[in-house]
């Protein structure tokens, strides 16, 4: 059982050796190290001092000097791993962040340098109903615990499960305590309350950091719906990718993902542009179309003719099913793994040339080779998987010649045009009606269609 604080060390020498030292460290009353000041307070001792190997650390050529480097970094490691950094342990020197009991670091949030492993998964079995705990916690209920066994975890633990509203009351309590005696055990209590208090009730807010960044536009056209279910969006989020965008870059925003799309059916359903480019007045006046608008049930009586946008007008039954999609319906298109992953992986290139150009010392484009493996690699994973589940056959109703002829004897008798620009109605005019009107409003007309108001 580990009892009391727990300072990691690591050496190059036998153990025994580096005891040795300790001790005489201890021993001397001049050595103003944290870790020995400690064991010069009143019931500690040498005696009290315990030591246990975490970890070896061998190396190739056996010469320790070499394994220097390597030590350091399990050093560190372990001292995040078993949170033993002042006010919690006797470490006092962490890597990157200073002397933690000098005023330089008086602003340092301990617990934040400490490893954070994930909670372990619940099982699914019932739980017990538990009855909400009673939080009685005071300094001096605390107090007691920190020289017991495993009382620093359990300070810990208790800290970090009461509310947030009792932790501020002893927060305000440890404020509040005037304790100047840096070795004594209260001293460490209220730094351990005031560490994780600040850690607890004052989190940053969260701000992604890429806010303010300008993030840039990742185009790529839509070929089918398979592109999107492979969600370049999140893949430039992935941390295997993300790691890999060199740390001098000042862009590191992920893009903004723009689809360009396939052309909507109108081109192809309204044919007002291509009737009155091909119509000439005198032939038509001379032999007028045929039409059986009169007896028909669209016929719009006061023009004599059918105007309508009523879709009963279309007989073939995929073709009306179509057409009440409204004009900006596209078809769907097969699902080509090939061309998809060829799209993503041109629109990727094209962003990172584009990307490199921004950057302000405009590196080598080989600088995001690593970026865009890993985004190719997470492309492929995905399309592999996507494969198996996703349906490639989509029908196509312009494939079905019976659509393709109704819709030409549509043509042939109707102008279909859109019922006005932002509706997504379509309105079927009689062919006739255009040989009645006179050659002035047949140029209004005509105007009217190129300037798109009709
Ligand atoms: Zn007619």
């Amino acid at each position: 059982m580990i009892i009391g604080l727990i300072y990691v060390g690591e050496t190059r020498q036998r153990l025994n050796f580096r005891m040795n030292d300790h001790r005489s460290n201890v021993n001397d009353p001049n050595n103003n190290k944290f870790l020995y000041k400690h064991f010069n307070q009143p019931d500690h001792s040498i005696v009290s001092m315990k030591v246990r190997i975490i970890e070896k650390i061998y190396h190739l050529t056996n010469d320790p000097i070499l394994s220097t480097p390597y030590r350091l970094q399990r050093e560190d490691f372990w001292i995040r791993e078993l949170g033993t950094a002042i006010p919690y342990g006797c470490n006092d020197k962490i890597d990157d962040v200073g002397i933690l009991s000098s005023p330089r670091c008086s602003t340092v949030n301990t617990l934040k340098l400490f490893n954070t492993s994930a909670r372990r998964n619940r099982s699914h079995g019932h739980r017990k109903y538990i009855p909400p705990a009673v939080h009685t916690v005071t300094i001096d209920s605390l107090l007691t615990s920190v020289q017991k066994p495993l009382g620093i975890h359990h300070i810990r633990t208790k800290l970090y499960s009461i509310p947030l509203s009792k932790l501020s009351l002893l927060f305000q309590d440890a404020k509040n305590t005037s304790v100047t005696d840096s070795r004594s055990v209260l001293y460490r209590l209220v730094a351990i309350i005031m560490d994780i208090a600040n850690h607890r009730l004052f989190k940053p807010v969260l701000t992604t950091s890429n806010s303010e960044e300008k993030r840039y536009f990742f185009k790529v056209e839509f070929a089918n719906k398979g592109l999107d279910a492979v969600n370049i969006g999140n893949i430039f989020h992935q941390k295997s990718v993300q790691k890999t965008i060199p740390d001098y870059f000042k862009n590191k925003a992920t893009p903004i993902i723009s689809y360009t799309y396939t052309k909507s059916i109108a081109s192809k359903i309204f044919n007002h542009k291509r009737v009155l480019e091909a119509f000439n007045l005198k032939d038509t006046k001379s032999k007028p179309p045929d039409c059986s608008c009169a007896s028909s049930q669209y016929n719009y009586s006061p023009a004599g003719h059918i105007i309508t946008g009523d879709l009963g007008i279309v007989t073939n039954e995929q073709l009306r099913e179509l057409l009440a999609k409204g004009p900006k319906y596209r078809i769907p298109q097969p699902i080509n793994w090939k061309k998809n992953f060829k799209l993503l992986m041109d629109a990727v290139e094209d962003y990172a040339r584009k990307w490199i150009k921004r950057e302000p010392d405009e590196p080598d484009l080989d600088t995001l080779s690593e970026w865009i493996k890993a985004i190719r690699s997470c492309i492929q994973r995905r399309i592999q998987k996507l494969r198996c589940n996703m349906s490639t056959r989509v029908s196509n109703p312009f494939k079905n010649p019976e659509v393709v002829d109704a819709l030409s004897s549509l043509h042939d008798k109707y102008v279909v045009v859109p019922a006005d620009k932002a509706s997504n109605n379509i309105v079927f005019i009689c062919k006739n009606i255009i040989c009645n009107v006179s050659l002035q409003s047949l140029k209004l007309i005509k105007l009217l269609v190129i300037l798109h108001i009709l």
